[in-house]
């Protein structure tokens, strides 16, 4: 069976001398794993269609094995302002990451290639300052996992506005200071962290990095969202501790 598909390549191992074995995020199919034969060789058209990073139309076999092989592939987008700089690069191979992380196989989730597609573009065309695509991705991606924070008001007593609160990481709730402290487990949140927590869940797909903060309330987003992530996803990203080990 054949089929025509759009996907973002999440991963790229190389197989034998010419050949590439992909993991694709499709908006159709879901997460696939996907043997194109010969995509390296010199002046092959799916060369770049087929490396890392790359959205591309694809026409995929899947034989009576359930094997999946790329038969054409054309790039739609290939992000090319990540490959000109490591510091972003690595950034756009940590969300890929997160991605493959939270897609499954046959589970197609059109929300989570938009968004990292819409991520790795501000990155790639430096829209917004690094620190703001990485925040937003990270909340908007563990809303779209499952895993969406409830952030309406102190889960205590209720308090909508609090001029300090936490978010406790492993419940997604918040508490206000007069209702808890801290521990390990939590991650402080100002007014105005929390207010682009909010807008970043709320926001429409195209505009969730339309905000701004100052240096210490983006501080607290930083951490609050990576850590976030982490503890919700209950594991470590390699690229996420390379990328924080190059960037400058
Ligand atoms: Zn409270």
């Amino acid at each position: 069976m054949y089929i025509n598909t759009t996907g973002l390549v999440l991963r790229e191992t190389e197989y034998k001398e010419s050949s590439r074995i992909l993991t694709v995020l499709t908006g159709t199919e879901g997460k696939l794993t996907v043997s194109a034969r010969g995509a390296k060789r010199k002046g092959s058209k799916t060369a770049s269609a087929t490396q890392f990073l790359s959205y591309s139309q694809m026409t995929l076999y899947r034989g009576r094995d359930n094997h999946w092989t790329l038969t054409e592939a054309a790039g739609i987008e290939l992000f090319e302002g990540l490959r000109e700089e490591l510091e972003r690069l690595s950034l756009g191979a940590y969300f890929a990451e997160v991605m493959e992380n939270v897609s499954d196989e046959d589970a197609p989730n059109p929300e989570i290639l938009a968004l990292g597609l819409n991520s790795l573009y501000a990155l790639s065309e430096n829209l917004r300052p690094a620190e703001v695509i990485k925040a937003g991705f990270e909340l908007k991606m563990m809303a779209l996992a499952g895993f969406e924070p409830m952030l309406e008001g102190c889960s205590v007593c209720g308090e909508m506005m609090p001029e300090k609160c936490r978010l406790d990481l492993v419940g997604g709730l918040i508490y206000c200071h007069k209702c808890g402290g801290a521990d390990e487990l939590t991650a402080a949140l100002s007014s105005g962290a929390l207010a682009a927590m909010r807008y970043i869940l709320n926001a429409e797909p195209k505009r969730i990095f339309s905000f701004s903060l100052g240096e210490l309330a983006m501080g607290e987003l930083s951490r609050a969202a990576e850590r976030y992530l982490q503890i919700q996803m209950d594991r470590e990203f390699k690229t996420l501790e390379y990328y924080k080990k190059i960037k400058i």
